[in-house]
């Protein structure tokens, strides 16, 4: 399984994965979180939309970890 990880000691809530795709949400700290990680439930469309908001992360915070 293909696995959306938001690595919380990096991720500086900057706002923009939770502001610009749907999957995400901020949690209680002002971190963001994946509200589904299993990448394989996600549509085509969803999927290349995730790997944009992966890559556009600015620390990089966002991992796709396959187990
Ligand atoms: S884009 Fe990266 S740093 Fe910004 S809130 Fe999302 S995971 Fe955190």
């Amino acid at each position: 399984m293909k696995k959306i990880i938001v690595d919380d000691d990096m991720c500086i809530g900057c706002g923009y994965c939770f502001s610009s795709c749907d999957l995400f949400d901020q949690n209680d700290d002002g971190k963001a979180e994946a509200k589904d990680n299993n990448l394989e439930n996600m549509d085509e469309a969803m999927k290349e939309e995730i790997l944009d908001v992966k890559d556009g992360c600015p620390v990089g915070a966002i991992k796709i970890e396959e187990n």
